[in-house]
């Protein structure tokens, strides 16, 4: 667990530090098998429980998707006492450190993040502040929600405005749009736009691919019906080269209004990319581009240490799901327990504010 920044504090053993721990006995198993998959699945029921095992009776074989194997494991590293002495019980039992520590820092749980947002705090963002979601996908990229769900489900949450961010067809992460397919998105948008009778103001956006030189596959240029782009890595991932000029191409490109998951980690598969941070984000705070704070608990990116950094630069922030489905939309909550952590003040993040100020900027960003 990162540093908790005037939240609650943690209890002694987390349910993030109980999960990273089973995934390395699950590592240490034969791949595939039962023992393997055992560990995973109560890892992944784990981190999405709504509170801390530890300190509560409760019957561990009585939880989802628990079996007596990972259960007798649970119970022995609960026993332990705190995250500093699982980590101890389970360089013992594999014989070394876990090897994939550095893949599973500085995640959030859901705990956590319940225990991030209830605690009590002036001037960082809150739920109730945020009027808008700005990193959406549908089932015409690599979403699952066709365009009316997503708009109806956003409306009925009360969102004011939101920022539809499809990948174009360049991208190699999913099948995306062509040119041709946002004229006909766009048109779609404002019917929907129009049907809601103002009530929700949905922009046209992407998901812009960052190629490996910092060139982006798609911008308000060459698709001039987009209101901007979120820039994102999805390549050369585990590139073991600086990537700060690439990303600072990204962020000085007109039409950028966001720099997506910055540093493309995943939970348990990669630490993601190396660069300056320093420097990406003392250019995205004097270009007025917005650092994005990715609510996906596979990704968390930024996490909390390098998002407190990005908020000293002085950078303006996106609380944001990058939502994939209609489940994804809660991811929100994680992105903005990060905001929290990283004592980002209410005011920089764009999307708590107004729906005219976002479209000003959102100008701004375009003309820059
Ligand atoms: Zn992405
Ligand atoms: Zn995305």
């Amino acid at each position: 667990m990162p540093e908790t920044n005037g939240t609650r504090p943690a209890p002694p053993v987390t349910n993030g530090r109980l999960a990273a721990a089973l995934l390395a006995l699950a590592d240490a198993e034969e791949p595939g098998g039962r023992a393997a998959r055992d560990y995973r699945d109560a890892a992944a029921a784990l981190r999405q429980l709504p509170a801390d095992l530890f300190g509560r009776r409760i019957n561990i074989l009585a939880l989802p998707h628990v079996t007596p194997r990972a259960a007798d494991a649970l119970g022995a590293f609960l026993a332990c006492g705190s995250d500093e002495s699982i980590s101890d019980r389970l360089a013992a039992i594999l014989d070394r450190e876990d090897p994939a520590r550095e893949r599973k820092r500085d995640f959030l749980t859901r705990a956590d993040v319940d225990r991030i947002l209830s605690s009590a705090g002036d001037g960082p963002a809150g739920l109730a502040d945020l009027r808008a979601d700005l990193h959406l996908h549908t089932d015409r990229s690599d979403g699952t929600l066709s365009l009316a769900d997503l708009h109806r489900a956003l409306r009925l949450r009360g969102d004011r405005y939101a920022f539809l961010t499809d990948h174009a067809r360049d991208c190699s992460v999913a099948g995306g749009l062509f040119p041709a397919d946002f004229a006909a998105q766009a048109r779609d948008v404002a019917r929907l736009n129009e049907a809601s009778d103002g009530e929700l103001l949905m922009l046209l956006g992407a998901e812009a691919n960052i190629a490996e030189d910092g060139t982006l596959d798609v911008t308000p240029r060459t698709v001039p019906q987009l209101a901007g782009v979120v820039a994102s890595i999805h390549t050369g991932l585990r590139s073991p080269r600086d990537q700060t000029a690439r990303l600072v191409r990204a962020v000085e490109t007109p039409g950028v209004a966001v720099l997506g998951h910055p540093r493309g980690r995943l939970y348990n598969v990669r630490t993601g990319v190396r660069a300056d941070w320093a420097r990406v984000f003392a250019v995205a705070a004097r270009r007025g581009v917005a650092i994005e704070l990715n609510g996906c608990p596979e990704r968390l990116d930024l996490d909390p240490r390098l998002a407190r950094l990005a908020n000293e630069a002085g950078c303006l922030f996106t609380v944001s799901s990058d939502a994939h489905a209609h489940r994804h939309l809660d991811f929100q909550r994680y992105a903005l327990a990060v905001a929290r952590l990283a004592g980002v003040p209410r005011e920089r993040v764009v999307n708590s504010w107004s729906r005219d100020r976002f479209v000003a900027w959102l100008e701004e960003r375009r003309a820059a």
